[in-house]
């Protein structure tokens, strides 16, 4: 299926999704993950009305945004290790991996301007997952309330990868819930009002349970 073929497909179960539980389409934004595929392919995102496009490794980022630019809204979405922050701060508009303070420091020392942040959390305690533990994630936030060069916009997780419908739903939950305790904290730099959540997988489970950001890689330009 074509990019354009796909957005619509995933158009139009976020929209059922919405009715089941209702919510408004508009408050889901798309992110085309572009880290499998080439440069046309992103603009062909671009092309279907995507606005935003997501890498997970500083190289591939910088080369999409070399042919690409300001036309898109940039996300990094994959583990950041600190020495290549100054690589991509200029560039993207959204991290969606802070997870550890070295690296808040970093940013903090690196960016021009406030960068728009998501913590990443660990929600089912997976091995293999990077991000906080959900017990650390308040603490953190803490930590960074006096950064004035980040915002944290809401908080971001990968769920694992199954099936198994309730477990997903659980895990959203979980972040959902947090995302509510940090909101409610009203730290200035911390509004905490956005979830990223949701994969090719499980999208449609994600914006039931109120993701504000879906992270589409697969389902929606292919993986090549
Ligand atoms: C690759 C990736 C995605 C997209 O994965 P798909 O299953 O292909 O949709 C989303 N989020 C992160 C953090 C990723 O690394």
């Amino acid at each position: 299926m074509s990019v354009y073929d796909n957005v619509a497909l995933i158009r139009s179960n976020i929209e059922e999704a919405c009715k089941r539980t209702g919510r408004n389409p508009a408050d889901i934004r798309i992110i085309a993950v572009t880290k499998y595929v080439s440069i046309d392919r992103a603009k062909e995102a671009l092309a279907a009305g995507i606005a935003d496009l997501g890498e997970n490794r500083d190289d591939g980022l910088l080369r999409k945004y070399e042919a690409i630019g300001k036309e898109a809204t940039w996300h990094f979405i994959g583990t950041l290790q600190s020495r290549k922050v100054k690589n991509i701060i200029d560039k993207v508009d959204y991290i969606h991996s802070l997870d550890r303070l070295s690296l808040a420091q970093e940013i903090e020392k690196r960016a021009a301007q406030k960068m728009k942040c998501f913590v990443q959390v660990n929600v089912s305690g997976e091995q293999t997952k990077h991000g906080l533990a959900k017990e650390e994630v308040l603490p953190f936030i803490e930590q960074l309330r006096d950064f004035s060069k980040i915002e944290i916009v809401g908080l971001m997780t990968m769920a694992p990868y199954t099936d198994d419908e309730p477990f997903l739903r659980q895990c959203f939950r979980e972040l959902k819930t947090l995302q509510q305790h940090v909101q409610a904290l009203g730290i200035p730099n911390a509004p905490c009002t956005e979830l990223s959540m949701g994969m090719s997988n499980d999208y449609v489970i994600a914006v039931e349970e109120g993701a504000t950001f879906i992270r589409l890689g697969t389902s929606l330009v292919g993986n090549e």
